[in-house]
């Protein structure tokens, strides 16, 4: 069986479109890792059949609302893991 959450390729998306302009102590891959992981969690995922595809899903879901909504999870996310980066470049003893 194929399937896969639909929301992971439009948050990565909007996550590396606006990457330079979150403000985060750290930017390296494992914090933007965690945005990624922590927005997917918080987002109500969108399951499909690989076979639709992502084209079919940008068709589907692509809209300003689920975009906008989008936004507000990964303004969210950045809040957190900036407040408390897991990566050992930011993490003090
Ligand atoms: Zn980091």
């Amino acid at each position: 069986m194929k399937v896969f959450n639909a929301m992971e390729p439009l948050v990565a998306e909007a996550i590396n479109e606006n990457w330079s302009e979150y403000s985060l102590p750290c930017k390296c891959e494992q914090c933007k890792n965690d945005v990624f992981a922590l927005t997917l969690n918080n987002l109500t995922p969108r399951y499909v059949s690989k076979d639709n595809g992502v084209a079919y899903v940008r068709a589907q879901y692509f809209n300003k609302q689920m975009m906008a909504n989008i936004y507000v999870k990964i303004a969210e996310a950045v809040n957190i893991v900036g407040k408390n980066p897991q990566c050992e470049n930011v993490k003090r003893s």
